[in-house]
């Protein structure tokens, strides 16, 4: 009984340890090196993570069908 709580705390003390950068599940655009015009034939719209009309699923913010970015994943 003791045992059990004191590990559920210890599992609670470490989530909370990571939490506010785990938490975050976007990144920035300047992280991922977004641009709003895609230089190659790689563009959002045509990736998996693209969220129409201008979300993403990785990255924060406004996000354009004919943008890019370093996670671009082509659509399976
Ligand atoms: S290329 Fe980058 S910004 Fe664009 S939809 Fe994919 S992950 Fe999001």
């Amino acid at each position: 009984m003791a045992l059990g709580g004191a590990a559920a705390i210890a599992v609670g003390a470490a989530c909370a340890a990571t939490g506010p950068a785990r938490a975050q599940t976007k990144q920035s655009q300047a992280d991922v090196q977004y641009v709003a015009k895609a230089p190659a034939g790689d563009k959002c719209s045509g990736c998996a993570m693209f969220q129409p009309p201008e979300g993403c699923q990785g990255v924060e913010g406004k996000i354009s069908p004919e943008g890019w970015c370093s996670l671009y994943t082509p659509k399976a």
